[in-house]
């Protein structure tokens, strides 16, 4: 049978896994090795120097290509990697417009290291206004997260794409797609032309891998890629590969789960009178409910919301939570508790962490697989 008349969750388990031929063995080897020998020179099976390619990354590559429904995949040794390589795509005095809210490292990577290549980026509200509202004659690329880290602003993709599309020359679009996950959206469908991963989330659900990932179509895309890549390096060891590819076997399974946790703890959290107010996209009250539920097949296992009171009140609820774990990252079978403003987003200056909402009362979640009642009590004791 063919990948495209396959559904998710056997792609997820078969995609790219083919028995070893040596050996027949069901499972990917762990191919722990940097170098390929050759019967003459130039003359090999397909591989000659692990930065360029290994085994285990190309069935890796090949699964999540599956899951996005692409042609193409580079497995990275993280998603910061993967926003790294994009922008080298890009040249001296070109521009990049992204949506405001982004992951704090994407938004220094943006604002620290490339603004000193030369690139400048402008961070948009692409909910409220249009992108074409900000593109320049040098814009080159513009950057899309969606569900947002960690408001949860949720963006059309393709009402992004269809004024790109206008415009000439043609930026290219990106999608960071590691909140939904691919189960829930699908952005190359939507019309994205690369979609990003931190592979350390949700596609490996384990909290054990630093990973990343691009995704994408047409071989010329491969090309530039694949090259910036092999050039810069950044590629992930084999056995973090395998990892990967072996926790994707059940990520339909594990979104499932994590949404229906999710959107449970997203009403309770909703109606507790010490909660300002909840942030998740599943919610009615979700300002752009309508949009997620048009292009996700289902809203996450991420929350964020706001709590009655200052810092002290956030510090307090933080060291009393027992079962959710006080960590940074998300996407993992446990569930974890974070707070952006110093944790995770704290490298954003604060006059635009305060502009963009991200305040000191703000709490992120991200939910896990366990059982949603024991997550609940945990929560309501925490709040008191
Ligand atoms: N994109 C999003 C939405 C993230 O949350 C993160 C990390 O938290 C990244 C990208 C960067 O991924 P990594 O930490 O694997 O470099």
């Amino acid at each position: 049978m063919k990948n495209t008349e396959q559904n998710f969750e056997t792609l997820a388990v078969h995609a790219g896994v083919t028995p070893d031929p040596t050996t027949g063995a069901i499972m990917t080897p762990i191919f722990a090795t940097s170098t390929y020998v050759q019967e003459t020179p130039g003359k090999h099976k397909g591989y000659d120097y692990s930065r360029t390619s290994n085994p285990t990354r190309t069935a890796l590559e090949s699964s999540i290509a599956a899951l996005e429904g692409a042609q193409h995949c580079l497995a990275l040794s993280s998603g910061c990697t993967g926003t790294d390589i994009v922008c080298h795509l890009l040249n001296a005095g070109d521009h990049i417009v992204s949506v405001d809210d982004v992951y704090g490292g994407t938004s220094r990577l943006f604002r620290t290291v490339w603004a000193r290549h030369g690139i400048k980026t402008t961070f948009a509200d692409l909910v409220n206004q249009e992108v074409q509202d900000f593109v320049q004659p040098e814009t080159k690329l513009i950057w899309i997260e969606t569900p947002t880290n960690p408001l949860l602003k949720v963006i059309d993709i393709e009402r992004v794409v269809n004024q790109v599309r206008k415009l000439n020359p043609r930026p290219l679009v990106v999608v960071d797609n590691t909140f939904a996950s691919p189960y829930f959206q699908k952005p190359l469908d939507l019309g994205a032309d690369i979609v990003l991963h931190s592979t350390t989330k949700y596609l490996n659900g384990h909290s054990d891998v630093v990973g990343g990932a691009l995704v994408f179509n047409g071989d010329e895309l491969k090309a530039k890629l694949h090259h910036i890549q092999n050039s810069v390096g950044g590629v992930p060891g084999a056995f973090d590969a395998w990892l990967v590819l072996r926790g994707i076997k059940t990520l339909a399974l594990r979104m499932k789960r994590h949404e229906e946790n999710a959107r449970m703890l997203a009403d309770v959290l909703e109606k507790h009178p010490k909660v300002e107010r909840v942030l998740y996209p599943g919610l009615s009250s979700h300002p752009q409910h309508a949009i997620a539920k048009k292009q996700m097949k289902g809203f996450g296992g991420m929350i964020t919301f706001f709590l009655k009171g200052n810092l002290e009140t956030s510090r307090s609820f933080l060291e009393k939570v027992q079962l959710f774990s006080l960590a940074e990252s998300l996407g993992g079978v446990e569930s974890l508790i974070e707070h952006p403003a110093i944790m995770t987003h704290a490298s954003i200056p604060v006059e635009m962490r305060k502009q963009l909402g991200i305040s000191d009362t703000l709490i992120r979640i991200s939910v896990g697989i366990e059982n949603v009642e024991d997550l609940k009590r945990d929560l309501l004791q925490a709040l008191g």
